[in-house]
């Protein structure tokens, strides 16, 4: 604890101790005050200000220091003061002492809370930022709950203090305006059960309200339309990718009647244009990289010809191989019917289904799943359409390798493709504007990548912005500003990764009123519900997070949710949330990283591991990288990892369970790793922990111990 911490902490168990040591607390008994009332009034006729005054500041100083006798000393501001001023002084002296119990919480325990407990707040923390002042007042009004332990455990939230502030002054309002009153009343007035009873009851009406509130939203959003008689379906899924899939069969699962729509392809993205045939293209590529390096494993020579035609038939060779585990039978098999067509909202009970034969069919259904995923974005730079590009939905039909490459984008599938086509013959330049490549990771992260890419001969040009595309007598040409100063960059081919963009328009949003955030997602609540509580989204549609894992982890909570929402919903649980960037060295991450945890004051240590010392990446000429994890002050508690190195996607597992279970590195330390394998790496950080944290007074006495028995 700092040196400031202590002495506050210290200067409040003292004042609190010379409360009791002095025996306020006795003056604070309800029948202390009736037998005082006369001459409490006495003493107010005689010094108005003065009295008032001492009252507010001791009023202030007793609920500040979250002292007992907060309702007497109410009470006694009605007998002593009368109900207006009384009221006065009690709302202003209490929601000030109130804030500074707040505000002591936060600088005593705040960060200790949080860096111990961050991960399983997160949920709270969102829910303080977006609806704090809501339940802040809710509680306000039920005095079954204690006033000072609404206080503490603000002050370990987010929430602002000036809004802690208002909400308290004006949320305990009404229960001081009581109170005040009964002290008027002291001779005959009794706090009995029922007022609390009553007190709770009106507490509990804000909630109750909003409920309502929620309900009459609904009801309104819904009221422009007919609502059918009967269903067809259950559950309309709309989108055939990793969302939608298994949102469909989520509620095939649970008998629901449900049918998925799918335009294009099933398996949307990531079986098509996204993961698979990307990590298609890298393996091959890496396998070329391996036969090149052949001497460095003791080769004389190997061959490393091909036709890049052939590369990309083994990529679309293993999309087919995949294809039946997403296709349009096995979901049939599992219950689900699927169309191919374009659907389309028509009222939050119909989807309208545009067939490729030109059929029209119109399904009734009592819910919906937006699962209509994204689409790379295209920035508007001029010349960029007269020139040309490829994006991560047509690369895949490039059959000759283009000779000059320009990447544009330093994110995950600019990496990945950059090196693949790097590592494949073609001169790649990768231009980005941020100044290094995976800006999401920690600094030195980016670096490996980068001084890899750089040795395989990826000309990387971080803080470029692309400005212009030109075709110069016949040549395409970049202009990009480095630095204030222009420079031109020829090239054959563009690939554009530079993000992507949730599909929102052309399939109803807009006729619903089916609001899209400042990302371009579809908005949703905790729930995944949209303005309509039967229409849920998920996956890249609905953001925050464009991953294959996060869309079907959502897909659970839209498809429940839409089916049962009800009765019972679920609120999406985003705490551990992995993913890995298959660049060569490959990048894997959980939670939080260094530069996060820095940017949010969270107080963690690092610990790192430098693969270059496992026996097996030795042994595999891949003696590189480092597993980082960062861990509670003094505590194994895992904050976060990043893997950084082969197969970390894969070992990144390890702490993903981990983190999502509560355990800690000395259990990760005390496992059995199979030697010699790269899964050690993972243990050998937890050792390098344990190193670290080592009881050195225990060790020293040890020392001493063995010298002593070797006489
Ligand atoms: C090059 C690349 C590499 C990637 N690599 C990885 C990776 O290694 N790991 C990872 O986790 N993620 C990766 N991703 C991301 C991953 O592909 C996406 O996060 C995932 O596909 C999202 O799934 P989804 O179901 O939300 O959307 P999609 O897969 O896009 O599916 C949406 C589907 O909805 C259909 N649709 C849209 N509108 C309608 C309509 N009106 N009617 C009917 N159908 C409609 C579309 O045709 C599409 O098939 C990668 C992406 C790319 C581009």
């Amino acid at each position: 604890m700092s040196r400031s911490r202590a002495l506050v902490l210290a200067l409040i168990v003292v004042l609190a101790g010379a409360f009791f040591a002095l025996g306020g607390h006795r003056y604070l008994a309800l029948e202390q005050l009736r037998a005082h009332e006369e001459a409490v009034q006495r003493t107010f006729r005689q010094h108005p200000a003065g009295t008032a005054a001492a009252y507010f500041l001791a009023y202030v100083a007793v609920t500040g220091l979250s002292l007992p006798g907060a309702a007497v000393l109410t009470l006694v501001g009605g007998a002593a003061f009368g109900l207006l001023w009384g009221t006065v002084l009690v709302s202003f002296a209490s929601s000030i002492g109130a804030t500074l119990a707040f505000l002591a919480s936060r600088f005593l325990l705040r960060d200790w809370v949080q860096a111990r407990f961050g991960a399983r707040l997160r949920a709270v923390n969102e829910g303080v930022a977006k609806e704090g002042a809501f339940y802040l007042f809710a509680l306000r009004l039920v005095p079954a709950v204690p006033f000072f332990l609404i206080n503490l455990a603000m002050g370990l939230t987010p929430m602002r203090a000036a809004t802690f502030y208002a909400v308290s002054q004006v949320g305990m309002l009404a229960g001081t305006i009581v109170y005040v009153y009964a002290g008027t009343q002291l001779a005959t007035f009794r706090l009995s059960a029922g007022l609390v009873v009553a007190f709770t009851l009106l507490g509990l009406f804000p909630l109750a309200a909003r409920r309502a509130l929620a309900a009459v939203k609904a009801r309104r959003a819904f009221a422009r339309w007919p609502r059918p008689a009967k269903f067809d379906r259950n559950l309309v899924v709309i989108g055939g990718g990793s969302a939608g899939l298994v949102a469909a069969y989520i509620a095939a699962a649970a008998r629901a009647k449900v049918t998925l729509v799918e335009k294009h392809r099933m398996g949307g993205d990531c079986l098509n244009t996204g993961c698979v045939p990307s990590k298609a293209l890298i393996k091959t590529a890496r396998v070329l990289s391996t036969i090149r390096r052949a001497k460095e494993y003791g080769l004389r020579s190997a061959s490393a010809e091909f036709d890049f035609a052939d590369v990309m038939e083994r990529v679309q060779r293993v999309i087919r191989a995949i294809e039946p585990h997403d296709s349009a039978e096995r979901y049939a098999s599992l219950g689900v019917e699927c169309v191919h067509g374009e659907a389309k909202i028509a009222s939050p009970w119909i989807v309208e289904i545009q067939k490729p034969n030109g059929e029209k069919a119109s399904l009734t259904t009592r819910a919906i799943v937006i699962a209509a995923g994204g689409r790379p974005f295209v920035p508007r730079i001029p010349g960029i359409e007269q020139t040309g590009y490829y994006t991560s939905d047509t690369v895949w039909d490039l059959r000759e390798l283009p000779a000059r490459l320009v990447v544009l984008g330093g994110g995950p599938i600019g990496c990945e493709l950059a090196q693949a086509f790097a590592r494949l013959g073609s001169r790649v330049t990768q231009v980005e504007m941020l100044p290094r490549l995976l800006i999401r990771e920690d600094p030195e992260v980016s670096a490996m990548v980068e001084k890899r890419f750089l040795a395989e001969g990826v000309d990387v040009r971080t803080g470029h912005k692309a400005k212009a595309f030109r075709i110069e007598n016949g040549r395409k040409v970049l202009l990009a500003e480095h630095e204030g100063r222009e420079l031109a960059i020829e090239f054959d081919a563009l690939l554009v990764a530079v993000g992507r963009v949730a599909n929102t328009e052309g399939y109803g949003l807009e006729a619903l009123g089916i609001p899209v955030t400042k990302a371009r997602t579809v908005e949703t609540n905790e729930f995944l519900q949209t303005a309509y509580p039967n229409i849920t989204a998920c996956g890249d549609v609905a953001g925050p997070y464009q991953f294959t894992h996060t869309a079907s982890h959502q897909a659970w909570y839209a498809s429940v949710n839409a089916l049962f929402g009800g009765v019972k919903k679920f609120r999406a649980d985003y705490s551990v949330i992995p993913w890995a960037t298959f660049t060569d060295p490959e990048v894997a991450r959980v939670g939080l990283s260094e530069t996060e945890a820095k940017e949010r004051n969270i107080p963690h240590e690092v610990t790192v591991y430098g693969i270059d010392d496992l026996d097996r990446a030795i042994a595999d000429e891949e003696a590189h990288g480092m597993v980082k994890v960062l861990t509670a002050p003094g505590k194994d508690r895992i904050l976060g990892a990043t893997i950084v190195g082969e197969h970390a996607g894969d070992l990144i597992a390890e702490y993903v369970a981990a983190m999502r279970h509560g355990i800690g590195l000395k259990k990760i330390l005390g496992t059995i790793h199979i030697y010699p394998t790269l899964a050690e790496a993972n243990k050998y950080a937890a050792g390098a922990w344990q190193r670290a944290h080592a009881p050195q007074k225990l060790l020293g006495l040890l020392e001493r111990y063995h010298a002593w028995r070797r006489g």
